[in-house]
């Protein structure tokens, strides 16, 4: 819930209105587990929460710590058993969380092992907001800087909750991040691109494009058979001039699918036309894939090749790959209920 909801609720109760602020603080700047944790609320009133809302408690069910980089991966448990995965990358003081936002994922590209399984269900606002809380008040987790949604599923495809766990990232009584630390990762589901431009949502947005060509694109994210690149590039440049939004374009670099100086330059093309930004990120490996990252050269001769043609274009180098928790590497086998 939003701080002004938890409010309004209580003022319909007839309660004092620091009653509410106390309540907020204690879910979003102390990570209250329950409002049991509450102190300084009086006992009858934390029982007549208790009675009537719930503070959602996701339970860490198995901790990986990176040995190579410090990134951190949790399974987190919700209440009908269903399982997600977090993941927080420290850079020196600072931290982002990688966030899901569904359980699994219904667009089944098969470079990533998040659609394996397909789409089991929407995570609620609550279970989206509270894997944030999780990392922000985890006791080796230093300050929580930036909060991506870009973890398993399509963050689009769930915009009702996506939308209000970002308000709640971004306001002052909340998580109180700047609009510049909080970013939806999309695979170009157009619904979703049409309803963000028509919101009022001040968020950094990433495209997973992945290819230049619809051909290429079909084959390795079939969400392009419904949206193709021409229509997802409309909403994004629509989506840019009515906002001003800065874009990334997220590029996985795939060896003899998406690599050659071709698509290099064709890419350039695309940034250039949005003004974007791109993340190359070498393919990392899952269990029984046939895919393969391109060797270091092929990969610096792509970025030289955009970065001639004026594009920014960065390397990100795996982050947490050693516990499987780098991207497209989240596990829908870890999320199917246990019999
Ligand atoms: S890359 Fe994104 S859209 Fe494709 S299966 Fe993975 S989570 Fe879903």
């Amino acid at each position: 819930m939003l701080p002004e909801e938890i409010d309004a609720l209580f003022r319909a109760r007839g309660l004092a209105s620091y009653r509410s602020v106390q309540v907020v603080e204690w879910l979003f700047q102390h990570g209250a587990r329950s409002f049991d944790d509450m102190t300084n609320v009086p006992k009858s009133l934390r029982s007549e929460c208790a009675e009537h809302y719930s503070v959602t408690d996701l339970k860490i069910l198995k901790v990986q710590v990176s040995q190579a980089d410090r990134t951190r991966k949790f399974l987190l448990g919700l209440s009908d058993g269903a399982m997600v995965e977090t993941v927080v990358l420290p850079e020196g003081k600072r931290s982002t969380a990688c966030i899901s936002t569904q359980v699994g994922c219904a667009f089944g590209c098969p470079f990533c092992a998040s659609g394996k399984d397909g789409l089991a269900r929407n995570l609620s606002v609550g279970e989206i907001v509270d894997q944030a809380r999780r990392a922000r008040f985890h006791p080796d987790i230093g300050n929580l800087t930036n909060i991506v949604l870009m973890g398993m599923g399509e963050p689009l495809a769930n915009y009702e909750a996506t939308a209000k766990a970002t308000r709640i990232f971004l306001h002052e009584r909340g998580f109180a991040l700047g609009k510049r630390r909080v970013t939806i990762s999309t695979a170009g589901y157009l619904p979703g691109l049409e309803k963000l431009a028509e919101d009022d949502l001040p968020v950094r947005l990433a495209l997973s494009l992945h290819a230049t060509d619809n051909a290429t694109r079909n084959r390795l994210m079939p969400i392009n058979k419904k949206y193709p690149i021409e229509r997802v590039l409309e909403a994004c440049n629509h989506l840019l001039l009515s906002r001003r939004t800065p874009l990334t374009i997220e590029y996985m670099l795939i060896e003899g699918h998406n690599d050659s100086l071709g698509e290099a330059r064709r890419l350039a093309g695309i940034c250039q036309s949005l003004r974007a930004k791109v993340n190359l990120i070498p393919w990392n490996p899952i269990s029984s894939s046939r895919f393969r990252s391109p060797s270091e050269e092929r990969i610096l001769r792509f970025q030289a090749e955009l970065r001639k043609a004026g594009v920014l274009a960065f390397i990100r180098r795996s982050r947490g790959a050693d516990i499987d928790a780098a991207c497209g590497q989240l596990r829908a086998s870890s999320t199917t209920k246990k019999a």
